[in-house]
């Protein structure tokens, strides 16, 4: 949510004092710019320049409601224009409008400068999110009334998932416990007579109360009528089926707390970039500012990854329009929305600006409000359009060509920053078997599992995905091959130990798992190669192992 209209008023009271700070300069490079366009007879690039100088101050001082100023600028600029986009010859009543509107700048500039000049609080925290982060996924906690034995047996599974669970006997140390510890979820077995009256005790607990689910030998409607009474939130009759509950457990409860948006902030005047910047921290945004497009925005796009860039039109390295047609080109980021933000009135070039691949246009000075919500708007959008395009149906797990992308930006990126990064590649042993026994849908079943233990076993840095079939790949960010086997074999332990069920019965399945780092591995062909070779060794070897690839040759944890 958008938090706190006085801290946001703090912070642009501080940014408009920094800028205050930075006007002289910016005036400065203005007077300097217009010298030289009159020494090299009216040379257009520097025209261009000169431009994009006072129409970033038109800009600026509007955001910071320096409005006098912001009105004489955006004259200035309008004058310009004339010649630069109608190539009127400058004439010497041209040049002394622009004179005279110069003059009335600096004039106006000049009370604003009396305006105190604090420094900025602290530095800018915009760094990348770093992959270092160790902290593994929370568990959920839930807690389980039941006094039935089976069901029991089977409830450890879901501690394979990053669940735990707390088992009672008693109506009345189970409500307790819930009051005081509030769980994620309860189960509550309907065997029991007591059970809907649980239910209903533990919701007149307060509006926090937990997702409550019912099992039941029962299956008919008026029982399942009293579960929805009771507000449960799903069902299930006995034998349960684990997996089945774990989906709807997953379903229910958002475990891996959705990123929060990455927004690339494009904008020269580093006062009003900073300013953006902090409006949307504090809504919860995750940003990153380029105040120097040319050096900076191809590191910032591929390291900082954003779900969207907020970009200003006039710079005087390059425009804002320019800088997205480069973007545009290229095909990784062709998806990402941009966002221009300027002080352009005209609309006609707001127009031109969207067609060269803008997706949208926010006048400057833009409400913080408004801001966090355009932003917010469209950044989701792009996030589910891209999560469509890369996400495999069956498991929500990276798809095949995701992962590739993926493994190649990283390793780029690895290679920059010479970090490590392991690759490791996971296949399920005998799986046609399952398939041939049980039936495909209880195949699926079983991969969504794998892909849950993944998920809930793995970091969040860590990016995982279904590569195919019943083949999956993890990309371990800065971890070398010895502890990502080390995670993978605890991962292996888990799933191996996850009862499958089918009716009254139950099986159980293992897989097998190559490992292979970068830089040993230094290409993303020789890295996928290397962990592919180590998975067939580990197959060849009996399957259910973790086999690491090396120069030297193939290496066990156990060995
Ligand atoms: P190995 O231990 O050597 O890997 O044996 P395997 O049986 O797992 O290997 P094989 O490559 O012979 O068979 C893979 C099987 O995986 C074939 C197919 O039935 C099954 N499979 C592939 N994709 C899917 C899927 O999307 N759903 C289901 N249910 N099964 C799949
Ligand atoms: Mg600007
Ligand atoms: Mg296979
Ligand atoms: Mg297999």
């Amino acid at each position: 949510m958008y938090g706190g209209p006085n801290r946001v008023q703090t912070a642009f009271g501080e940014m408009r004092a920094v800028y205050v700070s930075y006007l002289p300069k910016r005036f400065e490079e203005i007077r300097e710019a217009w010298t030289q366009a009159r020494k090299q007879q009216w040379d257009r690039t520097i025209l261009v320049k000169l431009h994009s100088l006072v129409y970033s101050m038109a800009g600026s001082c509007a955001v910071f409601g320096f409005n006098a100023m912001a009105k004489t600028a955006y004259e200035l600029q309008y004058v310009l224009a004339s010649v630069i986009d109608y190539h009127q010859i400058p004439t010497a009543e041209w040049e002394q409008h622009v004179e005279k509107l110069l003059d009335d700048l600096e004039e106006a500039c000049s009370h604003i400068r009396d305006t105190e000049a604090i420094s900025l609080p602290s530095p800018s925290t915009d760094e990348v999110e770093h992959p270092l982060s160790q902290e593994a996924p929370k568990e959920q906690q839930i807690a389980i009334l039941t006094e039935d034995e089976e069901l029991w047996q089977d409830i450890p599974q879901l501690t394979h998932f990053g669940y735990r669970i707390q088992r009672f006997t008693d109506q009345e140390a189970f409500v307790r416990h819930v009051a005081a510890q509030q769980p994620d979820a309860v189960i509550i077995d309907l065997d029991r007579p007591d059970g809907l009256e649980a239910a209903s005790r533990i919701r007149r607990g307060g509006v926090q109360f937990p997702l409550i689910l019912f099992v039941s030998t029962e299956n008919d409607i008026t029982v399942r009528l009293n579960a929805v009474r009771a507000g449960g939130e799903a069902f299930f009759s006995k034998p349960v089926d684990m997996d089945v509950l774990i989906d709807r457990l997953e379903a229910l409860i958002d475990h891996r707390e959705a990123e929060p948006y990455h927004i690339l902030i494009v904008e020269d005047e580093p006062a009003v970039a900073e300013f953006y910047a902090y409006v949307l921290k504090d809504a919860g945004f995750v940003t990153h500012i380029v105040t120097r497009p040319l050096e900076e925005i191809m590191s910032a796009l591929v390291d900082f990854q954003p779900d969207l860039i907020l970009m200003d039109i006039y710079m005087p390295e390059c425009s804002g329009v320019e800088l997205a047609k480069i973007i545009r080109h290229m095909e990784s980021f062709v998806t990402v929305p941009i966002v221009f933000l300027s002080g352009e009135q005209d609309v006609e070039k707001q127009l031109d600006a969207m067609s060269l691949g803008g997706d949208d246009f926010l006048l400057k000075p833009v409400e913080p409000e408004y801001l966090v919500r355009s932003v917010r708007i469209r950044a989701k959008r792009s996030r589910v359009l891209r999560q469509l395009t890369v996400r495999d149906g069956l498991t929500g797990l990276l798809n095949h060509t995701a992962i590739e992308e993926h493994l190649m930006k990283e390793t780029e990126r690895a290679q920059r920053q010479d970090l490590r990064i392991a690759f490791a590649m996971i296949d399920l042993d005998h799986f046609k078997r399952v398939n041939d026994t049980y039936g495909h849908l209880v195949g699926d079943r079983v991969l969504r599992s794998l892909a849950r233990v993944l998920q809930q076993r793995l970091r969040k840095t860590d990016i995982i995905g279904r590569y195919g079939g019943e083949e999956f790949a993890v990309i371990l960010l800065d971890t070398d091959s010895t502890h990502a086997a080390r995670i993978l074999d605890t991962v292996r332990e888990n799933f191996a130990q996850i009862k499958h069920r089918v009716g009254y019965e139950t099986f159980t399945v293992t897989f097998s798992c190559g490992v292979a780092m970068f830089p040993e591995y230094p290409t993303f062909f020789e890295l996928h190669d290397a962990a592919d070779k180590a998975l067939y060794e580990a197959k060849r070897r009996g399957r259910n192992q973790v086999i690491i690839a090396e120069r030297t040759g193939f290496r066990s944890l156990y060995s």
